[in-house]
């Protein structure tokens, strides 16, 4: 007989846990996964892909503006909330039940409950008597949002939420200028709703490359996106049906709804893990070797609950390499160098490599090409935008090492170009690769000019 009920056991089935379950149930290992919501996890039920869909909604409005310069008229242009957020449930729906038919499939075992660790080998089920052992266990509990703790703090809803509404606000301030609020003010704004965005610090998208920050700011300000720098929230009181928000410099704003876009925190708490010796980090995350290993050896982590890259692709990575090294005798390492990302605002950012200013710090010598101009498109259809294309060059061994693109379809160019980066490709090579004309992509393969910084205006400080 078996000494555990299960070679392994994961508590969370989001994008790594579902995948490392699988993997490990196909490569022969019995595997039972706990989830306390809905299978499939952030990405899949409130992140990722419902976010994405809600991009690809919210763009219609401009692309009937656009449609004007092309001999189009669109009249009478009518937007339905309660249809754009029914077809996404229904696809977020849809996803769910194939996730779960995959987990079948393998033949993994399923809990749609909470658990808990009893101790390093034993979990126990929210409702349920009995306890199971298992030889292995695997946190992918994923992240939460963060809430800044103010005043008020109750009227916050978060991305989560934004899923849930029933009815659009008019109006919606949001706090903080990362990923989810650049991605939700977009999105928002693309609806009609008027957004104002309140940032602590003086620029948007802290550690994207400068242009990048800069170029999307302003293209949001030019679609009538309010984005107020160095402000903090002091409190947060009702106001009619709607929110005031006071901050700290002395001034408030009022809105129908406030939301926290203010980070995501590895969700730790509350089911064992310090019983059970885990070592927990700085921000409550579980902390690993480069194994996914936990300080106990038979518990290991993947994805947001570690303080690694809170991306899906590097959950999903995780967890493969946990599978093939456990259960395939294949030791295996998750590679963190060139990791593409994408901010899905409108513009879009597509980045990998060193923004310029890293590869300032790390490099004797930096050679940048980088172009801002007006797409095709936006020359007949009238659309007052730009696109920004950007290489970083390490100028001593010509090896690319940032890209950054800032515009339409920026972060499909981005997945391809990141290919090449991780190859090591140099300024050469790209100069080498011939030009698919016309598109915006080959900008990156036809600039030749090396950007030199403007020089100092005689008389000025600069020049002083
Ligand atoms: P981010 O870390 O990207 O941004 C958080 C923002 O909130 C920053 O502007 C930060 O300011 C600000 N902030 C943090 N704490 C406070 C505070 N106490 N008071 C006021 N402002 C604060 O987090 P997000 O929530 O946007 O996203 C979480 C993570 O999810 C991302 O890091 C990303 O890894 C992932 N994600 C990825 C997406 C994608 O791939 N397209 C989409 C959405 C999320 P400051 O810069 O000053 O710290």
């Amino acid at each position: 007989m078996a000494q555990y009920d299960y070679d392994l056991f994961v508590i969370g089935a989001g994008s790594g846990g579902v995948r490392a379950a699988r993997l490990a149930a196909e490569l022969g290992a019995h595997v039972g996964i706990a989830e306390d919501y809905r299978i499939g996890g952030t990405c899949v039920i409130r992140g990722c892909v419902p976010k994405k869909l809600l991009v690809y909604g919210s763009r219609y409005a401009g692309e009937f503006e656009d449609a004007r310069g092309f001999g189009w008229t669109c009249e009478a242009l009518r937007f339905d909330w309660p249809t754009l957020i029914h077809n996404v449930r229904r696809e977020v729906d849809r996803l769910n039940g194939a996730y779960t038919r995959t987990l079948e499939k393998a033949g993994v075992d399923r809990f749609l409950t909470r658990a808990s660790l009893l101790d390093r080998h034993t979990v126990k089920l929210a409702e349920r008597d009995e306890t199971i052992s298992a030889k292995t266990i695997l946190i992918a509990t994923g992240s939460h949002p963060f809430i800044p703790d103010v005043p008020g703090k109750e009227y916050f809803i978060t991305s989560n939420e934004c899923f849930e509404l029933e009815e659009l606000p008019k109006s919606i301030a949001i706090v903080g200028a990362g990923y989810i609020g650049m991605e939700f003010a977009s999105i928002f704004a693309g609806l009609g709703v008027t957004v104002t965005v309140l940032h602590r610090g003086d620029q948007i998208l802290r550690d994207f490359d400068d242009d990048l920050r800069d170029g999307l700011a302003a293209a949001l300000r030019n679609r009538g996106v309010g984005l107020r720098m160095n402000a903090d929230v002091a409190s947060i009181e009702k106001e009619g049906d709607g929110v005031r928000i006071n901050l700290k410099q002395g001034d408030c704003v009022i809105a129908d709804l406030v939301m926290a876009a203010t980070g995501r925190l590895p969700s730790t708490m509350g089911f064992g893990l310090r019983e059970a010796g885990v070592e927990l980090g700085w921000n409550g995350h579980i902390v690993v070797d480069e194994n996914s290993k936990s300080s106990v050896d038979n518990i290991y982590a993947v994805g947001d609950v570690t303080d690694r890259m809170q991306l899906t692709p590097v959950a999903i990575s995780e967890a493969t390499a946990l599978a093939e090294t456990l259960f395939n005798d294949t030791p295996t390492s998750v590679d963190y160098g060139f990791i593409p990302t994408a901010v899905f605002s409108e513009p879009e950012i597509g980045t990998v490599g060193f923004t310029e200013q890293k590869a300032r710090d790390m490099c004797r010598m930096v050679d940048i090409y980088k172009n801002s101009f007006k797409p095709l498109r936006a020359t007949v259809s009238g659309r007052d935008e730009k696109m920004l294309m950007k290489l970083v060059v390490d100028g001593e061994t010509d090896k690319v090492l940032g890209c950054h693109v800032l515009g339409h379809d920026a972060a499909e160019i981005v997945q391809m170009a990141a290919v090449a980066l991780k190859l090591g490709a140099t300024k050469a090579q790209f100069d080498a690769t011939m030009a698919l004309h016309p598109t915006a992509a080959e900008e990156l393969v036809t600039m030749r000019q090396r950007w030199e910084p403007p020089a100092p205006i005689a008389g000025s400080d600069a020049a002083a």
